[in-house]
């Protein structure tokens, strides 16, 4: 039967989620602040419904969200990521408004969204982790926790928000002068940023690969994985290049992460789409870090490698189908690679370049090519919601073709108006590292190459594409 629902984000993900609405035969209902009113997700939406002039007061206001799906009649609701997808508050008020909420229990986003919580429940079920602390106590008390905890582990330590996320909430401690100093800070801005004071240590593995595992689970308790990514290339614990599958050659290792994956999914009762995340070291090791209770944004190239649907899926999970394939069901094939192409200046410490207009926009395209984006050419960018301008996932039958292939595509790819990461992932694309498929997340500081390039600004290159574009136009042989 056909269903109305709403998604409550906006950006590429809206249009994502938008898109398998509409190909399941549901109705797609929109929502937007003031400053998303030029935004293609509400173009392409069946419905679109104003919320208010936020920013971001209104997409994170459960009260306003589900007052404009009761409104509008609405079944289900699907959060995207960031927002209110890890809130359980949120899952919880769709619960008890009637509404369908598109990914687990409350109380599953719960537990799995508390750091220390999550551990717990993976020590049960004797899922590998690195050591840890419990919640350091308040006052001296924590202090004295923690400086035995560096004493007994040795340094370095991570120190992390029990709450955080998005890579935010993260420290790296070298010595006892840093813990003393840290720790008080570490409270507070963990208590700004997510109304929790709650920290704890974690020992650190050295220069690790983050390796994810897709998972998918059903209400019946069938639960399967859709193979590895690898996430490694990341700024700030913060993921800018992902992988699938990992290019560990050990297949029988990928093969227990991946084992681990479903049963830590199922020790957690997990239902719908997440994603279990470890940590590998240099000698083969993996680490439970923690589960995300939500489409990722690299959900992509897991799609290319196993031809999954995963929001398709996700979306008649919800509504009550079971899964229709089985482990055995599940074929990985060739190599897929999404860069996130934000629009920010690498060489200046990833500024965001919000508020500019993009003036030309054309987009490459062709086999194995995937555009996840949601500018246009006249798009001017708004300054309060994140960078992330288009994700360019491409696929490829052997690792070195999916590397060249997305350094054609980048090559062709023309944004003008704000800076953004293109030159940096072309940096990349033509490291040697990178074409071995060798990374893990120290990546960005030891190869500073990446942010030795030059882009052409000049007036003189300007008024070269000004000619150029004038001329497609007259042709009419430019698509946006
Ligand atoms: P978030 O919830 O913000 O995603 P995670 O716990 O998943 O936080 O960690 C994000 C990133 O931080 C990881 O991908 C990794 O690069 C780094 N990191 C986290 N914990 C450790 C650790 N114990 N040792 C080394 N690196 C870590
Ligand atoms: P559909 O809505 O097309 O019936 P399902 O809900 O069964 O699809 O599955 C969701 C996604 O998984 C779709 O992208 C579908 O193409 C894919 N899929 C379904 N069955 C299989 C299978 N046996 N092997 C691989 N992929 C499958
Ligand atoms: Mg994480």
């Amino acid at each position: 039967m056909k269903k109305k629902i709403l998604v409550a984000n906006r950006g590429e993900i809206a249009l994502r989620i938008i898109r398998a609405i509409q190909e399941l035969g549901h109705t797609a209902v929109a929502i937007y602040e003031t400053p998303d009113s030029a935004a293609l997700h509400i173009r392409v939406a069946d419905e679109a419904v104003w919320i208010g002039d936020g920013p971001r007061s209104d997409y994170l206001s459960i009260e306003t969200i589900i007052k404009a799906a009761k409104n509008h009649g609405v079944d289900a609701i699907h959060p995207g990521y960031g927002f209110l997808a890890e809130n359980p508050n949120f899952s919880k008020a769709c619960e008890e408004a009637g509404i369908i909420f598109i990914g687990p229990s409350h109380d599953v986003i719960r537990d799995l969204g508390d750091k220390v919580i999550a551990r717990k429940i993976m020590a049960e079920a004797n899922i590998p982790m690195v050591p840890g602390t419990d919640n350091l106590p308040p006052g001296d008390e924590g202090m004295k926790v923690a400086l035995e905890f560096g004493a007994k582990y040795k340094y370095p330590v991570m120190l992390k928000a029990t709450a955080g996320g998005g890579g935010r909430g993260i420290r790296l401690i070298e010595n006892d002068e840093q813990l003393k100093e840290q720790l008080p800070v570490a409270r507070s801005e963990a208590k700004a940023a997510f109304n929790n004071d709650n920290v704890f240590l974690e020992k650190v593995v050295l220069t690790p690969k983050h390796v994810e595992v897709q998972v998918i689970a059903d209400k019946e308790g069938t639960t399967i994985h859709l193979g590895t990514r690898d996430c490694s290339i990341q700024r700030r614990n913060q993921k800018l290049v992902e992988i699938a599958p990992s290019m560990i050659k050990d297949q029988d290792l990928l093969d227990r992460i991946c084992e681990t994956a479903v049963r830590a999914a199922k020790a957690a009762n997990y239902f719908n789409a997440g994603t279990v995340e470890f940590l590998v070291d240099k000698d083969y090791n993996f680490y439970f870090m923690e589960i995300n209770t939500r489409i990722q944004v690299e959900h992509t190239v897991t799609e290319m490698i196993t031809g999954i649907d995963l929001v398709r899926t996700q979306i008649k999970l919800a509504l009550g189908k079971t899964l229709s394939f089985s482990q055995d069901d599940i074929q990985i094939r060739g190599h897929a690679i999404e860069v996130r192409i934000n629009a920010e200046d690498p060489q200046n410490d990833f500024m965001p370049e919000g508020g500019k207009t993009v003036s030309v926009y054309r987009s490459p395209g062709g086999y194995g090519v995937r555009l996840d984006g949601f500018v246009y050419q006249g798009f001017t960018i708004p300054e309060v919601y994140d960078s992330l301008l288009v994700k360019l996932t491409v696929f490829g039958f052997s690792w070195n073709e999916t590397v060249d292939r997305l350094r054609r595509c980048l090559t062709n790819y023309t944004i003008t108006g704000p800076k953004t990461t293109i030159p940096f992932y072309l940096n990349l694309v033509n490291d040697a590292d990178f074409q071995k498929g060798d990374f893990n997340t120290s990546y960005l500081e030891t190869h500073p190459q990446l942010f030795d390039y030059t882009v052409d600004t000049s007036a003189g290159s300007k008024i070269a594409r000004l000619i150029a574009e004038i001329h497609h136009k007259k042709e009419n042989t430019y698509a946006i």
